[in-house]
């Protein structure tokens, strides 16, 4: 089987991206013995997801892609964006950070937002991007122990469950990042 690497450390991603791709050989970075922070000083999601791409490929010589994701609410005119994992700190947690995006909706009956993904794909040296995206909207507060991140307060449109109270089946199913992976898939298998 061909060997891609995922250029993350975070397992629940590798968990997301290994269920939804089978003719491929996931590699995360944890396999490959990096375990260092990835530069990720864009200002744009794309920006970003090639940033950590090609320093794996660099660093390593293999095909690799990698994702950035942000979530973008309407009432906060699109925070945190792009800096969604550093929303409430330097330390990048998901525990603060929801804690934030829930106390400044406090009194917001405008709920929208959307998560959007970014797939940067270095392979043989040529760069490619894919996007995802799912609008939906913030729950008043967390529900649902699945997942990870934003997941527990998010719940796309048309649906009654968080992402946190879904199967990874569904989520992969209507997710950002699933969205995205369907195309990097697509690409994979047919060089279009
Ligand atoms: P990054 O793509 O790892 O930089 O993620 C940015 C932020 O979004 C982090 O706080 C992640 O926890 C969060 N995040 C990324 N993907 C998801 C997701 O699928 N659901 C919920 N939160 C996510």
């Amino acid at each position: 089987m061909k060997k891609l690497v995922f250029a993350t450390n975070n397992l629940n991603k590798i968990k997301e991206i290994k269920y939804a791709i089978s003719d491929f050989d996931i590699i995360g970075l944890l396999d490959l013995n990096i375990t260092e922070e990835i530069p990720e000083t864009g200002n744009s999601l794309k920006a970003n997801a090639l940033q950590k791409a090609r320093y794996i490929h660099q660093k390593t010589g293999l095909d690799c892609f990698a994702d950035d994701t942000g979530l973008e609410i309407e009432a906060l005119d699109g925070r945190p964006g792009v800096y969604s994992a550093r929303y409430a700190g330097q330390e990048s947690n998901p525990e603060k950070n929801i804690k934030k995006v829930l106390y400044e909706l406090k009194d917001s009956d405008d709920r929208n937002a959307r998560f959007k993904t970014v797939i940067a794909l270095v392979i043989r040296g040529e760069e490619y991007c894919f996007e995802g995206k799912v609008e939906g909207e913030i729950l008043k507060e967390k529900q649902g122990i699945e997942g990870f991140g934003y997941d527990p307060i998010f719940r796309p449109l048309g649906y009654d469950q968080s992402f946190a109270e879904m199967s990874l089946e569904l989520k992969n199913e209507i997710s950002h990042r699933g969205l995205a992976i369907k195309k990097l898939l697509k690409y994979l298998k047919t060089g279009k």
